[in-house]
């Protein structure tokens, strides 16, 4: 019998994790953004890691419990790393660190060992190469294995030395690149006052500078780096502690709060005295980091899959305030959905300034029993929206007024709000509310969607409010406007030049990312990917029942439900009509349907340097495709093959010093043909 069937709910749980959790990973380490706190990621991931412990049936090599971190950034180099940059494993309380003690005491077989416990900068991992005392390169984590050469981003960061004197001359560095508070802080006020986009936190801000691919936009921009590793095979290293004293003896930036620990007590104390003291810190910390000190010890204890036996983050709670509750006001999302949002009297947590915080719906504020006037507690993780956590009764007196949900929308239409049976929200259901058709175009030219440049969220509303804009169709005829646009304030030939280059532009945007872009409910990236790939065509799609669309793995009941009612909405309908003549793509690209296959292509990984005469890079990816192999962006040593056309970049020298096959033109055409 088919083990995996005994198990369906679990299987399901299982796979609704991957999803979930991978969501959450492309959201954190491609666009540094936190959908959820790290402590709610860690449990989820968590659950995982125990469902394929407990069913090994349904373990994948593709779970992200098999993987660290993101992916490499497009528009960089590559490297693979000399030594993998991996993950930490976590704990949350004392008794999951004493565990932790106990397992490494059972694989150090009973020798007396030592621990080093160091502040956990909340920031971005990166990697130093130094070659004959020469800063050779600097790169990101990127997926563990192979990273993003920064080195032109990380020489602007004034502590880091480009050379070193002293006899240790070839060795990597690991170390956090990060952002002081008030630096942050100055950084966003400048960009305020020239009404651009803030940034979310310190955190955020750093990775999004080190994906910069001009040095001269990192330099106005104060990163730090602080060193916590050294690897070098040129002398014996004894200690992890003697290791960033000698990183400090040869000019890098260490941090002095580092401490070794005897026992795993004093490590706990070590946890408890920055607990109470990390927000006294000019940078943010999101815990603390334990590693037995003696490298040979490290070497007997080892990995598991994503980080070292020998190491574990202590991650401390989301940070929290109290501050007062002085309004409550509501926002309309996209799909209709009214959420009650509370204005505060300004208050600093965690790297930024909170003045308004998520009260998510009505359950959530009669649960807590907040009232207007009351002190509240408010909470933060990473840079999730802010969320008033509690109320300190204490301080309550008469003066605080109880809430009562709103019956109607705060749009235009002032149209009745429902709140369907079973659902925690009221829901707006004018498809003329100017929130929602706002936030739907917003979401659609973002950049994960259809990434129209030029067509940022003010914009989007300016032009709303003119009328140019209604729905979402509508920026496809732009165009014909093109001479009240130019006359607009602050406006002008080029800008306009430039959005509708940005429009012509997202035509070529693949299937999954329209679908993902017309806003479904329910319907992420992820999900929309599937789609796209199972029904291959909108046409398809269409004609397909909730439990066709069920029956993709990964796929629930409530975005199969919600994709039949989307698609068969007249004025949905209507706008994907619209959407085609506008040539938007409505077709899964690159299919590989079971004659083409070939097993020359299936299962493997192509990567093309140089220009091709034959073919552009999208029609050579198609032909890839079709024949079941995939196009990445990044050599790599699980690469299958790198094609080599005209004016080669620097992926043919790496080909060549990882030994991959490297095809000519020539060769590519005659595998294709085989
Ligand atoms: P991690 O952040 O738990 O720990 C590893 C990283 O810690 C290293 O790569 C390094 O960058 C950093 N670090 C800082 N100080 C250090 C020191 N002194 N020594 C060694 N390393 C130090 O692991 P991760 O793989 O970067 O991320 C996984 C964690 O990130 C998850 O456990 C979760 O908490 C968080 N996360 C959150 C979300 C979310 O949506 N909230 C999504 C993905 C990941």
């Amino acid at each position: 019998m088919d083990n995996n069937s005994l198990f369906p709910s679990e299987q399901q749980r299982i796979e609704e994790l991957r999803m979930l959790i991978r969501n959450y990973d492309y959201a954190y380490y491609v666009n540094a953004e936190s959908l959820v706190t790290d402590r709610e990621y860690d449990k989820l991931f968590e659950e995982l890691q125990a469902l394929e412990t407990q069913f090994p049936q349904f373990q994948s090599p593709t779970s992200p419990t098999q993987r660290v971190g993101g992916e490499p950034i497009e528009g960089f180099e590559q490297i693979v790393h000399t030594v993998p940059m991996l993950s930490l494993g976590n704990t949350y309380s004392k008794a999951e660190l004493v565990e932790f003690d106990r397992r490494v005491s059972q694989g150090l077989d009973g020798v007396q060992y030592s621990y080093v416990a160091e502040l956990k900068f909340d920031g971005v991992a990166v990697s130093l190469q130094y070659t004959n005392g020469v800063l050779d390169y600097a790169a990101t984590r990127g997926d563990g294995e192979t990273g993003d050469i920064i080195t032109h981003n990380i020489k602007t960061v004034r502590e880091i030395p480009l050379e070193v004197s002293g006899s240790l001359k070839n060795f990597t560095v690991r170390g956090e690149a990060y952002m002081m508070n008030e630096d942050f802080l100055r950084l966003n006020a400048e960009r305020e006052a020239l009404g651009e986009k803030l940034y979310a936190n310190p955190r955020n801000t750093t990775a999004g500078t080190l994906k910069q691919l001009d040095p001269k936009n990192v330099a106005k921009r104060p990163v730090k780096v602080v060193c916590y590793s050294l690897y070098t095979n040129d002398i014996r290293l004894e200690g992890h502690y003697q290791n960033l004293q000698l990183l400090h003896s040869m000019g890098f930036p260490t941090h002095t709060s580092t401490k070794e620990c005897a026992t795993i007590d004093d490590v706990y104390n070590f946890i408890l005295h920055w607990e109470q003291h990390r927000s006294d810190l000019p940078f943010n910390i999101d815990g603390i980091v334990i590693k037995v000190n003696s490298i040979a010890h490290q070497d007997i204890l080892g990995f598991v899959a994503r980080s070292p036996r020998w190491a574990i983050a202590y991650k401390y709670e989301a940070e929290k305030v109290t501050t007062l509750l002085k309004e409550i006001t509501f926002q309309v999302g996209r799909t209709g959905v009214v959420t009650p949002v509370a204005e505060l009297e300004p208050v600093f947590l965690a790297g930024s300034t909170i003045s308004r915080a998520t009260l998510h719906n009505e359950d959530y504020i009669v649960e807590r029993d907040i009232r207007i006037g009351d002190t509240v507690v408010i909470e933060k993780g990473g840079d999730v929206i802010p969320k008033v956590s509690s109320v300190v009764t204490e301080k309550r007196t008469d003066a605080q007024i109880s809430f009562v949900f709103p019956t109607n929308c705060p749009c235009e239409q002032k149209t009745h709000l429902t709140r369907p049976e079973g659902e925690a929200n009221y829901y707006c259901v004018s498809s003329d509310c100017r929130w929602q058709v706002v936030r739907k175009i917003q979401h659609f030219a973002s950049r994960d969607a259809m990434n129209i440049e030029g067509l940022g969220e003010k914009i989007v509303e300016q032009l709303h409010s003119l009328g140019l804009l209604k729905t979402i169709a509508d920026i496809y005829t732009l165009y014909n406007h093109r001479e009240t646009l130019q006359t607009l304030d602050k406006w002008g030939e080029k800008k306009v030049e430039n959005l509708f280059a940005g429009i012509e532009e997202s035509k070529s945007r693949p299937f999954s990312k329209v679908l993902f872009a017309m806003g479904i409910r329910f319907v992420g990236e992820g999900a929309a990917k599937l789609l796209a790939k199972h029904f291959k065509t909108i046409e398809a799609l269409e004609v397909a029942t909730k439990e066709e669309i069920q029956s993709i793995n990964e796929i629930g009941d409530r975005i199969a439900q919600s994709v039949v009612d989307f698609l068969q909405e007249q004025h949905n309908q209507h706008t994907i009509e619209q959407l085609k003549i506008a040539g938007l793509q409505f077709e899964e690209v690159a299919l590989a349907s079971d004659e083409a296959l070939s097993q020359n292509f299936v299962g493997k990984t192509f990567v093309i340097t140089g220009e091709l005469s034959s073919y552009s890079r999208k029609e050579a990816e198609v032909e890839i495709e079709k024949r079941g192999g995939k196009m990445v962006s990044s050599v790599s040593k699980k690469t299958s093959y790198v094609i080599v056309g005209e004016s080669p970049g620097s992926k043919a020298a790496k080909a060549a010093e990882l030994q991959l096959p490297i095809l000519s033109e020539q060769d590519f055409l005659q595998l294709l043909q085989q």
